[in-house]
């Protein structure tokens, strides 16, 4: 496996991820945005998933104009589905492309920044089933589907209030901890076995539209923009990662 400087630096081939079907969810802005456009630049058909279609769209018409693959647009909400939702979904894959090859589970939700004692129980509610229930949901329906591509890469995204406990973080650190749980346990389940590998990706302070509500007094010309932080998702989600399961990878080194 590379090491951490290496991943971070990483350059893969311009068709890296040629004949690839990726599917990222929180597609229509923020680092989602950014890996689905750097996806699709490297080749890949990309779908894009989020809830704003508005957005989708625009995302669409960056890549179409880009000369890229066309992509597709799946909105999903992720408060709201049901696990027979993502059983459509997969079936959806299924017919239109018979396999995925990727999956970066990208999107989630901030929720608030107040001590646990004072945390709202729907805010709560609402960041579980966001940030770790529909993750897990979502990853479990598309297994089959995965399965079926001779190598498939799924992402989730933590952080690194997901590593070290700090103040204040709330449910979406609580979400992130779980998250490391869910990719430690599905890795070692899958290792070995098929053609799947499971890692997550901690992208490190980027200048988004969640950073800046988490930090609303920070310059945000100081941090890394999404597009910077690409060479970690590009290695994640193509052939040279092959092999590397169950871990928790950072996209840049502060
Ligand atoms: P943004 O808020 O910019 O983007 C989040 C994306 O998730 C949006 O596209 C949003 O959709 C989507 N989303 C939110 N709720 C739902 C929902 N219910 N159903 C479907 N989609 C939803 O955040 P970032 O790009 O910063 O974050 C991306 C990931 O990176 C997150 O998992 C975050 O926790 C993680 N992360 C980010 C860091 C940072 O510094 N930025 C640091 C560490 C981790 P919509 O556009 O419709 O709002």
């Amino acid at each position: 496996m590379l090491t951490e400087q290496q991943i971070i630096q990483y350059q893969g081939s311009t068709d890296l991820l040629k004949d690839r079907i990726i599917f990222v969810t929180g597609a229509g802005d923020g680092i989602g945005k950014a890996a689905a456009c750097a996806f699709a630049q490297a080749g890949a058909t990309v779908v894009l998933a989020g809830r704003t279609v508005a957005k989708l769209e625009q995302v669409y018409d960056q890549i179409v104009a880009a000369n890229c693959t066309q992509p597709l647009i799946y909105p999903i909400d992720l408060e709201g589905a049901k696990p027979e939702d993502y059983e459509q979904l997969a079936v959806a894959l299924d017919e239109q492309f018979g396999r995925l090859d990727g999956l970066l589970l990208n999107a989630g939700v901030l929720g608030q920044r107040t001590p646990l004692s004072n945390y709202r129980q729907d805010v709560w509610d609402k960041v579980m089933q966001i940030n770790m229930t529909a993750q897990f949901q979502m990853t479990q329906a598309l297994m089959p589907v995965l399965e079926k591509s001779n190598d498939a890469s799924v992402v989730f995204t933590t952080s690194s209030v997901g590593r070290q406990g700090r103040a204040f973080w709330g449910a979406y650190a609580i979400s992130k901890f779980a998250i490391e749980g869910m990719v430690q346990t599905w890795a070692a389940e899958v290792d070995g076995v098929g053609s799947v590998r499971i890692n997550a990706i901690n992208p490190g302070a980027t200048s988004t539209n969640m950073r800046a509500q988490a930090y609303p007094a920070e310059n945000p010309d100081h941090l890394k923009t999404p597009e910077q932080i690409m060479p970690a998702y590009l290695f994640l989600l193509g052939p040279d990662s092959v092999g590397v399961n169950g871990q928790s990878i950072n996209a840049q080194i502060r």
